[in-house]
């Protein structure tokens, strides 16, 4: 007789979503049209160098760093960064 392994409802509905979550790009994430990279916006070396990625995903260890690159939402003081977190520019 086969034996199955059964897990609770709630551990398969976590690994679900956390499955899910990886799949989505948060709100300073975005994929590449061109490669279907996720690049993080707060990293201006990242965006940049998909600029001519011609469809070959980014190897983002080993790209030029861009330093001090943040992204600013419209009417907002506070610097999003990759590296330093959010800065507050009042
Ligand atoms: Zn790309």
């Amino acid at each position: 007789m086969k034996k199955y392994n059964m897990k609770p409802i709630e551990d398969l509905m976590e690994s679900a979503i956390n499955r899910l979550k990886k799949l989505l790009p948060s709100d300073h994430n975005m994929k590449c049209r061109s490669c279907g990279q996720i690049m993080d916006l707060r990293d201006l070396s990242q965006v940049f160098a998909h600029e001519d990625c011609n469809g070959i995903p980014i190897d983002y260890k080993t790209m030029k760093q861009i330093p001090h690159s943040g992204a600013q939402k419209i009417g907002s003081p506070e610097l999003h960064t990759k590296n330093n977190g959010v800065i507050n520019l009042n």
